[in-house]
């Protein structure tokens, strides 16, 4: 309809988009909603009837091997949230206090905020347009132009910091470009860890994502694909680093039939039975849940067809998207009527949300080091999600 971009009608025909997939609402249609129609109240009250609520119980032992099924990898650790499992991928691949660890400047806060608990420092590097994931070519002329390879580990020229790991980040379940990425991190001597939190489902190559990096993080907070309250997990294929990864997350104790020995400073990151039973149910959900999606999300594919002035986000070539929120990114000829367009969605009952604000625009972020971020920011000020509920699709 809409090939005119400074009139109204381009601002409508996105709205005309959403309101031919989803209907007329009579309420709010959520960005996204948790679903429990299957075990999650028959095993959560198991938990309660048998006293096992929290931090040990069989529901934790069996999420973990589930998890470590459905991703394809050798070992999984439940921990309270996505952001501890992030913090603890980042001590595993042995980030020091002064380190840099490069991360995408679009990601959501708790990539940054695990670095910082690290006492390192994050280091943003640019997206690139197809799976908004981190560019691998722009960050290997940067890391040409700033940064010295000795003995097996890279620094920055301009800092003189050690720089220990690269953080990719699959956007809204779109998996990144891992072979590249995967061959820039090794070729720099950069430990890959991949966040993991919104790509639970979604392959690179028919490999499960979180298989690539060193060690890997998940979420399964309220507004994820899979929900456990709240509650994460690291994913790694090196035996060593699994047990690690428990070790650290259990406040480093030292198996004995009674002593109190702890052998390091460790964190409380357990994730609780009852939330660990909440996630075993919603697992066995997992195959609806993505299936769904993704016809929800061709529905979306096929409406914006038309509409010249946005384009809906696409899955990457070779991989398969768990479509976790659906994107549509504006023309840079509507970008600056963006707020205009969110606003007319929202009030036509579709929550519909910019995405995040880019991490060196915030204050405790503002002076750490970048490289140029020309896309970045301009995806920044044209991403719109739309609701994409499972429950959209039936
Ligand atoms: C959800 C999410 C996390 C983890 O968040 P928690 O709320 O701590 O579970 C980490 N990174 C990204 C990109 C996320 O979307």
């Amino acid at each position: 309809m809409s090939n005119t971009t400074n009139g109204s009608a381009a601002p409508t025909a996105v709205l005309d988009a959403v309101r031919s997939v989803l209907g007329t609402p009579t309420g709010t249609i959520a960005l996204h909603e948790p679903e429990f129609a299957g075990q999650e109240w028959t095993y959560v009250k198991e938990c309660i009837d048998t006293g096992w609520v929290s931090s040990v119980g069989s529901y934790v032992d069996r999420f973990e091997r589930d998890l470590a099924e459905v991703t394809g990898t050798a070992h999984a650790v439940a921990t309270s949230n996505g952001t501890s499992a992030l913090h603890t991928c980042l001590l595993l691949a042995g980030v020091q206090p002064g380190d840099e660890v490069l991360i995408p400047a679009l990601t959501f806060i708790a990539t940054a905020n695990a670095v910082s608990y690290a006492s390192a420092t994050p280091h943003f590097v640019e997206s690139e347009s197809t799976s908004l994931g981190v560019d691998a070519r722009a960050l290997d002329d940067y890391l040409t132009e700033i940064a010295d390879s000795r003995d097996g580990e890279s620094f920055n020229r301009r800092t003189g910091a050690r720089i220990r790991a690269l953080v990719v980040m699959h956007v809204f379940g779109h998996p990144c470009d891992l072979d590249a990425l995967a061959e820039l991190a090794s070729r720099w001597h950069l430990v890959l860890i991949e966040d993991a939190a919104e790509s639970l489902g979604s392959t690179y190559h028919g490999r499960h994502t979180g298989n690539v990096g060193i060690v890997s993080a998940l979420s399964f907070n309220g507004n994820k694909l899979v929900t456990t309250g709240g509650g994460g997990a690291v994913l790694t294929n090196d035996p060593a680093l699994g047990k690690r990864a428990k070790h650290l997350t259990t406040t480093a104790r030292v198996p004995h039939r009674w002593n109190f020995i702890h052998d390091e400073v460790g964190y409380n990151y357990r994730l609780p039975n009852l939330n660990a039973a909440l996630g075993c149910a919603q697992l066995e959900r997992l195959g609806s849940f993505v299936e769904r999606k993704r016809r929800l999300a061709s529905r979306y594919e096929t409406a914006f067809e038309n509409v010249a002035a946005a384009r809906f986000l696409r899955e990457p070539a070779g991989t398969s998207s768990n479509f976790w929120l659906n994107a549509i990114v504006l023309d840079e000829s509507l970008a600056p009527r963006r707020d205009e367009v969110l606003a007319m969605l929202n009030d036509a009952g579709y929550m519909s949300r910019p995405i995040w604000t880019l991490m060196h625009r915030l204050p405790m972020y503002a002076a750490c080091p970048r490289m140029p971020l020309p896309m970045a920011e301009s995806l920044e000020a044209r991403i719109i999600n739309l609701p994409s509920s499972p429950r959209l699709a039936d």
